[in-house]
């Protein structure tokens, strides 16, 4: 089916725009992402690629027209169509019935047009007025108890379940622990409340004195610390209760088994089994600590993050195996609260997929505090002694270390076990749930998201390098997403090349490529770098550590990656976000004027750092 390009709408303002120039011909063969044109819009030059690989059957207009937005400006014919043919159709001004339109309003970003559901979700009454109603579907084929069984209440599976009861669909979520998942019982929130601890008791121990605040001796309860973080955790497990009680959503508390497409069986803690059938299922089990094949956890001394934020008591020495955000997360809390940490990384640095700038400051930052990191570092042996355990390394930092407790934080495997995949032919990919990038696995209505999933992105896409990021965000959206794309509505793309990550103290934010990566890849870029020493309001703060770094396309002024570390810049990094969602130029950062004294001053800095026009630098 060939596919229409139409003139995108890149702000809500913009209503027409003009094609500068083709920069592939007529009947040229085009990949997709190639660049095809260069478009003007209300706000910039931005380049558009092909949404699709195919060969451009037709140009309907010429370079320097002006259009407005929806307007036919070419026609892509894939593969196995002829050319020829769809070009004299088009050209004779008729279209074609049934052709596909473009899959993504954005130039710069092309997402793979949803493929329609393979097979029919029940028609339902039309969803609260805020949401777009989802297309008209054909009736049900089944007689199914539900239209969605979710297998896992974490992010991905609650986000799931909660959107399509919204959309009126009937909804059964089976959960075999607390509602919440890892990001909320284990995870994101009570590791947040730690750190937020953390962060009091360092700044009560070493900044009190510069704010002219006389502490006495610092004492630590470290059984409330732990406390306060379970407290929360409840909490916020029971909202979800409570969630899925306001929209409906029948909860099952058991293990979920896929028996086939369109059934499920649940299994109670007192081994009762019950079946339950649905149009669709959704497997959201999410995913559990990495075991090294050398030492198995005993969760007393050889520990994963579960033990690590429920310490009976505090360790006076913690060795972490594995730098990304779990392991310096965990190095910075324990830290702060007077445990001696060591940590033992095998790659070059620490949070080794952020931007090395970053990576490199962190270090520094951690080393001044009293942690040590041993990259570059292999653990070759861990030993239990009468204390704790021993570490063998090898590499740049040869030898032993003692602790009373390790944490292992090398990574996650998929909970997959007791799923059912054997028995039901579900297809895994090393542990995990393999997906197409609309989160279909081979099964008929069986969809995949978050944690538990390999996603397979087909070659011309162009993700070659790219993992499936692990984190609660990008489990949310793509519980929206894939809700949506089944009720038939028009869903939002994920760009996993943009995907936002965060972190530690100072804390980590970051988006889109690395000055590395970018420069490997051969792009032409300009750097803006604006450090909190020269911000107002971080030397007010009494933080002024870190930067603001980000990264343009020189020819464009595309924001293409962000970079920050300092006080607060999790926060910071929404504005990114936003930014790079509505594809704002560097021009546009600068321009857009922040609020003074902020630290998100530092970003318009950064943008005019790399624009030449910074002011304060
Ligand atoms: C220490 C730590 C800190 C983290 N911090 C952050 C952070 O700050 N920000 C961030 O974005 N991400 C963070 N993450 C990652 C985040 O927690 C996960 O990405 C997120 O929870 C994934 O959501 P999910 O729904 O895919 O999986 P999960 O949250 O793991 O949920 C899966 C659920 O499925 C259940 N389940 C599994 N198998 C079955 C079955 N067969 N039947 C029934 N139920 C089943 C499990 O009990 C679980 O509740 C952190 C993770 C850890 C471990």
């Amino acid at each position: 089916m060939p596919v229409e390009i139409t003139m995108p709408q890149l702000s809500d303002t913009m209503t027409d725009g003009t094609l500068v120039k083709w920069l592939k011909k007529e009947g040229e063969a085009v990949k997709a992402g190639d660049e095809i044109a260069e478009v003007e819009t209300d706000k910039a030059t931005m380049p558009y690629e092909a949404p699709e690989a195919g060969i451009l059957a037709h140009l309907a207009i010429q370079a320097g027209a002006k259009v407005p937005v929806g307007a036919l400006i070419a026609v892509i014919a894939s593969k196995n169509e002829d050319a020829a043919a769809v070009k004299k159709q088009f050209a004779a001004g008729g279209g074609a019935a049934g052709a596909k339109p473009q899959a993504a309003p954005a130039p710069a970003a092309p997402v793979k047009p949803a493929p329609a559901p393979t097979a029919a979700a029940p028609s339902k009454p039309a969803a609260p007025a805020s949401a777009p109603a989802p297309s008209p579907k054909p009736a049900s084929t089944g007689n199914y108890n539900f239209d969605i069984i979710v297998i896992g209440g974490g992010p991905a599976g609650y986000a799931a379940a909660i959107r399509a009861a919204q959309l009126n669909q009937r909804v059964l979520c089976i959960e075999k622990e607390n509602l919440g998942g890892t990001c909320l019982n284990w995870g994101c929130i009570p590791t947040k409340a730690l750190l937020e601890d953390g962060a009091f008791i360092r700044h009560l121990k070493n900044g009190a004195a510069d704010h002219g605040v006389i502490v006495g001796d610092v004492k630590i309860d470290f059984a409330k610390i732990i406390g306060r973080s379970r407290t929360i955790a409840g909490k916020l497990a029971k909202g979800i209760g409570s969630l899925f009680h306001k929209y409906k959503v029948k909860h099952e508390l058991g293990m979920g088994q896929l028996v086939a497409a369109h059934k499920v069986k649940v299994t109670s803690a007192d081994k009762t089994t019950k079946e339950y059938t649905a149009e669709h299922i959704l497997i959201a089990v999410g995913a559990k600590p990495t075991e090294l094949p050398f030492a198995k956890f005993d969760y007393k001394t050889i520990v994963t993050s579960r033990e690590a934020m429920t310490l009976p008591v505090q360790p006076k020495k913690m060795a972490i195996i594995g730098a990304g955000a779990i392991g310096c997360e965990f190095a910075d809390f324990y830290n702060a609260i007077g445990t001696e940490v060591t940590i033992v990384e095998m790659l070059p640095h620490l949070l080794p997929n952020e931007d090395e700038d970053v990576s490199i400051l962190l270090k520094r930052l951690f080393e001044r505090r009293g942690i040590k990191s041993f990259t570059k570092t292999k653990t070759d042996k861990i030993e239990k002694t009468a204390s704790g355990v021993k570490l063998t390394l090898s590499g740049e930092n040869p030898g032993e270390i003692e602790a009373d407790v390790v944490l292992v934080a090398v990574g996650v495997v998929a909970n997959t076990e007791g799923l059912g995949a054997a028995e039901s032919k579900l297809e895994l990919d090393r542990g995990r749930v393999k997906v197409d990038p609309e989160y279909h696995t081979n099964l008929e209505n069986v969809w995949a998201i978050g944690d538990c999933i390999a996603m397979h992105w087909p070659a011309e896409m162009g993700m070659a390098g790219y993992r499936h990021p692990d984190l609660a965000h990008v489990a949310h959206h793509e519980a929206v997403h894939v809700v949506e794309h089944i009720v038939g509505m028009h869903t939002h793309g994920i760009d996993y090349k943009n995907i936002p990550c965060t972190y530690t103290h100072p804390q980590v934010a970051s988006l889109g490529s690395t000055e590395k990566k970018l420069r490997e890849q051969g792009r032409e870029i300009r750097i803006g770098k604006f450090p909190f020493s020269a911000s107002g309001r971080a030397l007010a703060a009494g933080e002024p550590d870190g930067f603001v770094k980000l990264i343009f396309d020189a020819k464009y002024g595309e924001l293409l990656g962000a970079h920050m570390i300092g006080e607060n810049v999790t926060e910071m990094l929404a504005e990114l976000v936003l930014a790079k969602k509505l594809e704002a130029t560097e021009a546009e950062i600068i321009d857009a004027m922040h609020p003074h004294p902020t630290m998100s001053e530092a970003i318009m800095e950064s943008a005019g750092v790399a624009d030449g026009r910074a002011i304060h630098l």
